[in-house]
């Protein structure tokens, strides 16, 4: 059988210590063998972006928007001790935050779900998608202790000079205050960004926040999602089937709690934050968790939910056995090949890209696991492979279905 043909090249983002290692072994097992591979390479290991001082970093955003799909391996971001373990010229930003700087977008976080390892929910049957708006709120906000009595105003001064005040509080004595804020064009590439997601994954789109209390700034956030749905999504989703739906924060919750799942909850940046959180360990393991960065203008970036599993290389590097879990990084492959085979209508390849994650999930079913899954499963016998044994096992179950 010949290898499956691509069209347009994936941009291909390779990352740091344990994720490095398995995307070595993901190309070369479930891979090379099956696809040929038209990848735009980049290097966005921490060494590489030191040597093209993050050039890189912004090259391969920049092929992005020319190509539109990309799939990225889980990066360092620079702290301190990288700065002196890597003998770095200087203490970068991370990755993930140039890139979305970049194209401007939306992280979508969906669970990978597979029988033996069960969410905490009980009634949770399909995979709820976070998508966290990545800018602002409380992330940019400014601070002040108030030592003792005073008043606190917020003032806007206009370019003309012109003001508007409101007052925050008069204090009677000492407290804390805060100042936050968003920009209307942000809100809105979040809104198309969930849109356009809902359309693609064909799932209902929920939205909340809190504008009962928040009567200018949430109910902002409210009216833009709104005012973009009526007027460019609505008749796209009536005929996609799916239904765009806004509610209040607190019933959101209450109702994503009895809810079976199989829908997408657009959060503002905080809400995200934790809620994602919550579904990710709810569902079961971050290793286990997809992440897709959707830009307004429709480009794709895939990657893995988790770092660069830091410990485990270490040991890897000590030549002792590691059992890395790699299928969120897989999903990120599996995900970013789907994508290119609908944009360039490959049937081919996308039969491939579901393959993939059957028997992903397949091997797992079947009872053969890395560590961190067989500690959590109901299964009464897992077998735990190591790493690269976990996935010639995948290997081995893509083999049959293809
Ligand atoms: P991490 O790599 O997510 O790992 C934290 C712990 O979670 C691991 O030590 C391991 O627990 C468990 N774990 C995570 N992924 C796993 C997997 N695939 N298989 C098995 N266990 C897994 O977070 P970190 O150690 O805090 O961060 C390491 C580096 O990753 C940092 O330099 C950070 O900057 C970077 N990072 C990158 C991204 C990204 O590129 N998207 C995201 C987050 C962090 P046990 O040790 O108990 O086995
Ligand atoms: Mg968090």
């Amino acid at each position: 059988m010949g290898k499956i043909e691509m069209k347009t090249p994936l941009v291909e983002m390779d990352g740091d210590e344990m994720t490095r290692v398995l995307w070595q072994i993901i190309k070369d097992e479930l891979i090379l063998p099956f696809v040929d591979l038209k990848s735009e390479y980049y290097d966005l290991g921490l060494k590489k972006r030191d040597e093209t001082d993050d050039e890189i970093t912004k090259q391969s955003a920049e092929a992005t928007k020319k190509y539109g799909v990309a799939v990225k391996c889980a990066t360092i971001t620079p702290n301190a001790a990288r700065v002196e373990e890597y003998d770095l010229k200087r203490m970068y930003p991370s990755p993930n935050g140039t890139i979305r700087a970049i194209l401007d977008g939306t992280v979508f976080r969906a669970p990978i779900l597979v029988k033996g390892i069960e969410p905490c929910v009980k009634n949770w049957k399909k995979p709820i998608t976070i998508a966290r708006h990545a800018y602002g709120d409380v992330y940019k906000a400014s601070e002040m202790k108030i030592p003792g009595a005073g008043k606190v105003e917020l003032v806007y001064t206009a370019d003309d000079g012109s003001e508007q005040r409101v007052l925050v509080h008069e204090f009677k004595g000492a407290g804390v205050v805060q100042g936050q804020h968003n920009l209307t064009a942000s809100i809105e590439s979040f809104a198309r960004s969930c849109f356009e997601y809902a359309l693609a994954e064909k799932q209902d789109l929920w939205f909340a926040t809190k504008d009962t209390i928040s009567k200018q700034y949430d109910h902002t956030f409210k009216d833009i999602f709104s005012e973009i749905f009526e007027a460019e999504y609505k008749d796209k989703f009536d005929a996609a089937g799916i239904e765009y739906f806004y509610t209040l924060i607190d019933d959101a919750v209450a109702r994503v709690m009895k809810s079976e799942g199989g829908f997408i909850w657009a959060c503002k940046n905080y809400d995200g934050d934790v809620m994602s959180d919550m579904l990710s360990s709810a569902f079961g393991s971050l290793a286990m968790m997809t992440s897709v960065l959707v830009s307004p203008q429709g480009y794709y970036e895939y990657e893995a939910a988790h770092g660069t599993v830091q410990r485990h290389y270490y040991k890897h590097l000590k030549g002792e056995e590691t059992s890395t879990n790699s299928v969120a990084t897989i999903f990120a492959w599996s995900g970013a090949f789907r994508k290119r085979a609908q944009l360039d209508e490959l049937p081919e390849l996308e039969k491939y890209a579901n393959a993939l994650e059957k028997a992903t999930i397949a091997t797992i079913e079947n009872g053969k696991m890395t560590g961190d899954l067989a500690r959590i499963t109901t299964m009464s016998d897992p077998v735990v492979l190591n790493s690269k044994d976990f996935i010639v096992a995948i290997r081995e179950e893509l083999e049959k279905i293809l």
